[in-house]
């Protein structure tokens, strides 16, 4: 491509809600244009990246026998009735209607479409198992579409399901798309980690997320110190407490603790390690059509983790409570504690059952019980892991210890079972001629927002540094000069040479001054720039590498091979 006829409109001014690297370089480098909230037009680099890393994911699905199709944009509302997903998905699901009254929405997923694409036309256990995938625009009205490409409203999906006749078959398989996800990441040069993830309110018995590690990630994630242990912190989970601090020994009783409510207070109170403390957090559940005060109870030490708290409640979501709300149901806040729990209902973390020499609030002002023995409990309350990991927590699979890091989420594979098939009753026969739902996986890959996670990983102050894998160009031929005769001459001759070696290659060719050209270049991203100027009088070209910004003196006779070599 010559740049002169390029449509690559780099600008300086980078958009001014932009905070991510990745979105005010693929802005400012004339990659993308924002149409409205979460909408974002791709031009021509941006079209070629996309490509790539379509081509990659092609490539590496087709290996493991997953098969290409394309269902429509626009689904039938009616699918998503059958399979309940209508309410839960909410407002982020574009719905309308259509000139006859009959309502759509706009796919966020395809569960439902895929599904109904294979029933009645997979019939039997022989023709099993079968896995689907398509890459298509998925809309979302996202509540807060931001950072570009990686939260938008409309963004580019590969979506993959698979369909199996027993759950074993299920597991080969999903260690199949693990392994081929892992090699479309590789292969785009990303550092991720592959992490146990939280299986939320759909169920299904097992679920990872692919991470690619950045510090602008929204996700944070637990890593272990010596093993390949990694969760996202809405799943993480710690091993057994190697030291547990020595425990306050008091007979039960009811304990004068006037204005003391923080776990500070308490600890500081008693002259106790908070591990010995019982922290309340009332919390309002909000459920499909009603809202209600849970209490969940853990250890003083630790920090409730929303999103085990809502799956524990098995809620949409979770929200704040006041005091007033707490104390129209009769509860104390700052001495709220689970024994004798009859105001609301509560979720107890699995750390406290059978939990002895506690101190708890008394459910009374200016009360808590010390010595409080939660084993009287341990049959009618309800426990759950509601707690999230700390730093230095022990690895629950290995002795080493638990660290925090941050990823962005670009993959997520998932065994969902039958909860699909069995809504929109889907089957096959079984050898005995029985007939059975189809047990499914279902695999998920942000193809726009890896276009954002490469510059995340790979950026420098002054632009995009793509990967050689995701490059919208390899190679920049920058004549320097372009009324100079034997720059350009120079130039044309390793442009057409590049060409014909199928080298993707771009000469800029602009009448414009070098450092101009060079600026754009670096902002660009080009991995690699072949800088035809002065010293071709003297035999010489240069070539500077975006990666290492290092700029190294090649015979102009020999630039062709060099080229050919370090690509
Ligand atoms: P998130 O927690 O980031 O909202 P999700 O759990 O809703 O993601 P999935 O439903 O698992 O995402 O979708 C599969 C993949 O699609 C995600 O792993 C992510 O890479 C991508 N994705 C999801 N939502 C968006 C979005 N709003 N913009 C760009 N990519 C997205
Ligand atoms: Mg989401």
């Amino acid at each position: 491509m010559r740049r002169s006829r390029a449509f690559i409109p780099t600008s300086k001014e980078a958009p001014s809600d932009a905070s991510l690297a990745s979105h005010i370089f693929l802005a400012r480098a004339g990659f993308i244009s924002q149409s409205a909230a979460g909408l974002y037009n791709y031009m021509p680099l941006a079209k070629r990246v996309i490509k790539k890393i379509e081509t990659i994911v092609n490539e590496e699905m087709s290996k493991v026998g997953a098969q290409e199709v394309e269902l429509s944009f626009v689904t039938p509302a009616e699918l998503w009735k059958k399979s309940g997903r209508i309410e839960k998905f909410g407002k982020e699901l574009l719905r309308f209607k259509d000139r006859k009254d009959n309502m759509f929405v706009l796919g966020p997923t395809h569960e439902e479409m895929m599904v109904e694409l294979i029933k009645n036309r997979v019939t039997s256990y022989k023709n099993l198992p079968l896995n689907l995938y398509q890459i298509k625009t998925k809309f979302r009205d996202e509540a807060r579409p931001r950072f570009g490409l990686m939260r938008g409203r409309e963004f580019i999906m590969k979506d993959g399901y698979s369909f199996h006749a027993s759950t074993e078959d299920l597991d080969r398989e999903f260690e199949e798309m693990e392994a081929a996800y892992k090699r479309i990441l590789t292969r785009l040069g990303l550092d991720y980690r592959v992490v146990e993830a939280d299986s939320g309110a759909i169920g299904g018995s097992g679920s990872k997320e692919l991470m690619v590690i950045a510090d602008s990630g929204e996700d944070t994630i637990a890593i272990c110190s010596k093993c390949e242990y990694g969760a996202n912190v809405e799943a993480a989970i710690s091993g057994e407490r190697k030291e547990v601090p020595e425990a306050p020994e008091a007979e039960f009783n009811k304990f004068s603790t006037p204005d003391v409510k923080s776990i500070e207070e308490l600890a500081a109170f008693f002259k106790i390690d908070a591990y010995y403390t019982v922290k309340c957090v009332a919390k309002k559940l909000v459920y499909e059509n009603e809202s209600e005060i849970v209490l969940f109870f853990l250890r003083g030490c630790d920090n409730l983790q929303e999103v085990k708290a809502v799956n524990a409640a098995g809620a949409l979501e979770i929200q704040d409570a006041s005091e007033e709300e707490l104390k129209a149901l009769g509860l104390v806040p700052g001495f709220i504690g689970p024994l004798d729990q009859d105001k609301a209902k509560h979720v107890i973390d699995t750390s406290l059952k059978n939990a002895k020499n506690m101190v708890c609030g008394a459910n009374e002002l200016d009360y808590h019980y010390v010595g409080a023995d939660l084993s009287v409990i341990s049959d009618v309350a309800y426990f759950a892991d509601i707690s999230e990991v700390n730093a230095g927590d022990s690895c629950p699979k290995c002795d080493g210890e638990l660290s925090f890091t941050k990823g962005i989420e670009v993959g997520h594979i998932f065994k969902l079972g039958t909860t699909y098939s069995e809504a929109l009753k889907a089957e096959y026969l079984d050898e005995n001629g029985k007939a059975q739902p189809f047990i499914m996986g279902t695999y998920g890959m942000g193809i726009s927002r890896l276009v954002a996670s490469v510059i995340e990983q790979h950026h420098d102050e002054n632009g995009c540094i793509w990967t050689k894998e995701t490059a919208p160009y390899m190679v920049n031929i920058m004549v320097s000069n372009i009324k100079d005769e034997a720059q350009m001459a120079a130039g044309e001759k390793l442009y057409k040479e590049l060409q014909e070696k199928n080298v993707e290659v771009m000469l800029d060719d602009r009448k414009e001054r070098f450092g101009f050209k060079m600026k754009d270049a670096e902002l660009i991203g080009f991995p690699y720039t072949v800088i035809i100027g002065k010293e071709l009088v003297n035999g010489n070209v240069q070539v500077y590498e975006r990666f290492t910004t290092e700029k190294t003196a090649v015979n102009a006779d020999e630039i062709l091979s060099y080229v050919m070599d370090i690509i």
